[in-house]
């Protein structure tokens, strides 16, 4: 860090005493590290840290390793200075080697918020160059599409009214959307054969698990069906329960910044594909419980009347799973949605509760207490379900923006809403509250005040009755059932940079991240009508706070089908030489990215649509 208007004063960083000059004003830009071949982004030719938007608290990070190099003079040293960490030798010399050389610098590396960056301490005019040939040489010649950091991103509670008009200028022009695709042209799909499309299209990490439980239960040698039947229904119950997912899903995230990133890829991917393994058991229980079935009905012994209760409860259940099973089929479930839901949640609990006046018979086998477990899983999220009070602000005739205060809530996480939790259940992305910039974002803040204020919202658009209701007559209590769960958007702190596509009110689960990841590297591809006058202008301020120079492409003005998502997705991609994209939209537009990504070599990662 350096004083605005002094020369670096290198004593004055006590690094030794893990300290900061907190009372100083700083100039702070950051470098964002690439983990390959050592590409950099930002800071753009005369971006300050407001432009960079480091998080408020960073004038208090303490680092727990620092580098600095004081120019040609580094050349005569051996080591250079280092504290509490082992040596950056050779890390700093090729860092060193990718800036220019005419300056005394300072580079610290600093957490900020759960990441670390490097904090590069300069003019902040100043231009720095990487050997790669990715370089943000080029990023820094006039890459910056949109002029976007002329918009006030500090008042994020400011959604009424017509305010949108400040908006105006803010979204991307045909040409300059134009632009940026010829700047970095979208490759042609290597040799477009039919097993390679095959590959990424249909055989996914979801459909792997599906296999290989199907297959692992094919190869388990056990006469028990009974037992086999339990253990299924239990890993497809644990699949869907909430803090079973939420585990997963922090297991994924536990992974070091450091891990290569074919293992996160690899980790991301199980992650968010579990519900596979939830498909592939309940397929095997199935499976394992006609085996059953026909073993009861061969070797049953009792009187006429018990055989026939015992021959009609098993009949009874094969029908029940057969019908949840076919009706889970992607084509009916996505068709009749509320149907499934509705089956499958009260097939689901009349089969156990068929199962109940055989439990005496079980007792002995494992199946019993898989059976208990079943039953605590299937009534954890009553036991939980809450009438929460609600206020809603509308934004405009396709969305609202509904605002809850029983709780902070932590990144990523959807809760499930329901008018009449018997009959229906609503998943939708939690926001939690971004912290507020301090009132001048260069001065350092108390860190209780960056704290987000308690409560989350959520954004709705216009996708059926339910939400329209919510939209147009919003109830003052809404039920609240089961924890809330971790989403797909969760695995963005895996990579970085990263670049996160969202269309519609997808960008509600993204703001999810951004507002609790301040300082991630990323960029924002944001598609949607009168972006602005539709979500308002806190959402809008959110995705700028979050990424200042934001692609939002208003599709109200230059046409949906002129906007190619996969072409721009990769630019950005190349532009600030991402690690992955995310993508939030509906599942055609879903499909279409993860596809276009993943055949060009860029992993993408989008929801899985299976519930
Ligand atoms: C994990 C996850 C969480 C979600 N959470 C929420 C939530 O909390 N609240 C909520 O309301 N929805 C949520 N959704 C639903 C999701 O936001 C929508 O399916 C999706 O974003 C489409 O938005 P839409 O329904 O407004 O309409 P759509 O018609 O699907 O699209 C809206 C706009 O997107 C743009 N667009 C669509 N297709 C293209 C294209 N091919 N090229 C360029 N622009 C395009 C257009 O401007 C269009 O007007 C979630 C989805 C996922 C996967």
């Amino acid at each position: 860090m350096y004083p605005t208007r002094e020369p670096p004063q290198l004593p004055a960083f006590n690094f030794g005493r893990k300290t900061l000059p907190e009372e100083r004003e700083y100039t702070v830009t950051t470098w964002i590290q690439g983990m390959q071949n050592f590409d950099r982004i930002g800071p753009q030719l005369g971006q300050s840290s407001r432009d960079c938007l480091l998080p408020p608290d960073t004038a208090h990070i303490t680092p727990t390793r620092a580098e600095y190099y004081t120019g040609p003079e580094y050349f005569g040293r051996r080591r250079t200075p280092s504290f509490g960490g082992r040596s950056p030798l050779r890390s700093t010399k090729r860092l060193y080697n990718s800036v220019s050389m005419s300056a005394p610098r300072v580079l610290a590396r600093l957490p900020v918020s759960e990441q670390l960056v490097w904090v590069g301490i300069d003019e902040p005019t100043r231009v720095y160059r990487p050997r790669s040939s990715r370089s943000w040489s080029s990023l820094s010649s006039g890459s910056t599409l949109l002029n976007n950091e002329k918009y006030d991103v500090t008042d994020l509670d400011d959604d009424f009214g017509d305010f949108h008009e400040e908006y105006a200028g803010l979204c991307a022009t045909q040409e300059q959307l134009r632009a940026l695709q010829t700047r970095y042209p979208l490759p042609s799909i290597p040799g477009e054969k039919y097993w390679k499309s095959l590959w990424y299209r249909h055989i996914t990490a979801y459909r792997w698990l599906m296999a290989i439980v199907l297959l692992s239960n094919l190869l388990v040698m056990t006469t028990v069906a009974a037992t086999a039947t339990g253990a299924n229904l239990l890993t497809t119950t644990l699949m869907r329960q909430e803090h079973v997912i939420n585990f997963f899903y922090h297991l994924a995230c536990a992974l070091p910044r450091r891990t290569p990133l074919g293992v996160r890829k690899f980790a991301a991917r199980l992650t968010y594909n579990y519900g596979g393994v939830h498909a592939g058991s309940a397929m095997s229980a199935l499976l394992w419980y006609v085996v059953y079935a026909i073993l009861v009905s061969r070797d049953f012994h009792g009187t006429n009347a018990q055989v026939k209760a015992v021959s009609a409860i098993t009949a009874g259940i094969v029908v029940l799973f057969v019908a949840l099973t076919v009706l889970s089929h992607p084509s009916i479930r996505r068709r009749y949605h509320n149907q499934w839901e509705l089956s499958h949640r009260y097939g689901g609990w009349t089969a156990v509760a068929l199962v109940w006046p055989l439990a005496e018979t079980l007792l002995h086998l494992p199946t019993f207490y898989f059976l208990v477990a079943i039953t605590i899983c299937l009534l954890y999220p009553w036991l939980r379900l809450k009438r929460l009070p609600v206020s809603a602000t509308y934004l405009s005739t396709h969305a609202t923006r509904l605002n809850f205060t029983d709780r902070t809530i932590p990144t990523c996480r959807g809760i499930r809403l329901a008018r009449n939790p018997l009959l229906e259940n609503h998943g939708f992305a939690t926001i939690p509250h971004a912290p507020p910039l301090p009132p001048n974002n260069l001065k350092t803040t108390q860190a209780s005040s960056s704290d987000p204020e308690k409560g989350y919202t959520i954004l709705i658009s216009n996708a059926g009755d339910f939400t329209r209701t919510l939209i147009h007559s919003p109830p003052s209590k809404i039920w609240l059932r089961g924890a809330p769960t971790t989403g797909v958007m969760r695995l963005s702190s895996l990579f970085r940079p990263l670049v996160i596509v969202a269309t519609g009110s997808g960008i509600g689960p993204c703001l999810s991240f951004l507002n609790t990841h301040h300082g991630h590297p990323l960029r924002v591809l944001w598609s949607a009508r009168c972006p602005a006058k539709t979500y308002g202008n806190g959402v809008v301020r959110e995705v700028l706070r979050a990424d200042p120079r934001a692609v939002v492409v208003d599709t109200g003005a230059v046409g949906c089908a002129r906007v190619n998502l996969v072409g721009l997705a990769f630019a950005l991609v190349r532009e600030v030489g991402a690690e992955a994209v995310m993508v939030i939209s509906n599942p055609k537009v879903t499909g279409e990215v993860v596809f276009g990504m993943e055949r060009r070599g860029v992993a993408a990662f989008g929801a899985v649509f299976d519930s």
